[in-house]
């Protein structure tokens, strides 16, 4: 079976507060789009292998694609077969892109449907949510708003069509710190989700984009700040509707009515950036 996994991207984050039991309680809009691994599911060997062309990705259970497998197999009450997963990855590793996650959830689409649908769609998002906080998004896909710790899920209509420009700056980034960070922090500047959300049930791609925020782009340390607003200015220069951050980062993008645009957009930040992408919402 060969499987398509996209990457998410957040049109708004935002950090609600600290809960008693250490999690953050978030609010944030995703959407998935053209760029993402491949997948190819076959019968064989012992367990669940996962093999992958990065060599520092996990082979066996650390990986989320053999997490889901064996979560859906122990879900299901069933002895997990041999399984061998190859991804073709394309997502970059620690970006803000949900690379695991849609990998986990791209498995357990694909065991789902092997096993004749046990699971409705609403149930495999819950399957996959003991994998990690993100996956039960990426199970369902398309334009979400995530509450909780992002496995409250309440599907939204979609994001009108459009391009978009992709980029990861060439530095890590540490989730847990930044957590730690903005804890410490008082945030000023929060995302209009609500303005967000009206725009989008109007359809109006303008007024989405110029709300998109994510807090987390004020608690990056100062140079990577810099690096990242570069590259949204950048984006804005070339003609997005609207730039922001993903995740907790470094991965920025911008939206484009018109693709000539984006894809000036991604031949200038190609030039200091490898990893430059062209996309479709999706
Ligand atoms: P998110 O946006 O959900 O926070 P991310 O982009 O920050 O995700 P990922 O690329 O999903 O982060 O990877 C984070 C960690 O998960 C890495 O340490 C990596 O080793 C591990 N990992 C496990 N399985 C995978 C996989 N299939 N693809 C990528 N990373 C994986």
């Amino acid at each position: 079976m060969e499987r398509f996994a996209p990457a998410k991207l957040n049109l708004t984050l935002d950090v609600l507060g600290k809960r008693p039991d250490g999690y953050h309680d978030l609010k944030m809009v995703m959407q998935s789009i053209t760029l993402g691994d491949t997948l190819t599911l076959e019968p064989g060997g012992e367990g669940v292998r996962v093999q992958t062309d990065l060599h520092f990705l996990p082979t066996g259970p650390k990986n989320l694609a053999a997490a889901a497998a064996l979560r859906f197999y122990e879900t299901l009450g069933r002895p997990v077969p041999g399984l061998e997963i190859s991804i073709r990855k394309r997502i970059p590793v620690c970006a803000g892109m949900a690379g695991g996650s849609t990998d986990a959830a791209a498995v357990l689409r694909a065991l789902n449907e092997k096993e004749g649908n046990p699971f409705s769609m609403e149930e495999l998002a819950r399957v996959g949510e003991g994998v990690g906080s993100d996956v039960p998004y990426c199970v369902l896909g398309g334009t979400a708003l995530a509450e909780g710790r992002g496995e409250m899920l309440t599907p939204l209509p979609p994001l009108p069509r459009c391009w978009v420009a992709v980029c990861k700056p060439d530095f890590p980034v540490s989730t847990p710190e930044l957590f730690a960070r903005i804890d410490g922090m008082r945030v000023r500047c929060r995302p209009d989700t609500a303005g967000l959300l009206a725009a989008l049930a109007a359809g109006d791609l303008p007024g989405v984009a110029r709300r998109m925020y994510n807090v987390f782009e004020k608690v990056l340390p100062e140079r990577q700040e810099v690096r990242v607003a570069e590259i949204k200015h950048t984006l804005i220069q070339c003609g997005a509707l609207g730039a922001t951050m993903s995740g907790t980062g470094p991965t920025a993008f911008g939206l484009f009515q018109r693709k000539e645009l984006a894809e000036e957009a991604c031949a200038l930040l190609s030039e200091q950036n490898r990893d430059t992408f062209l996309a479709e919402t999706v």
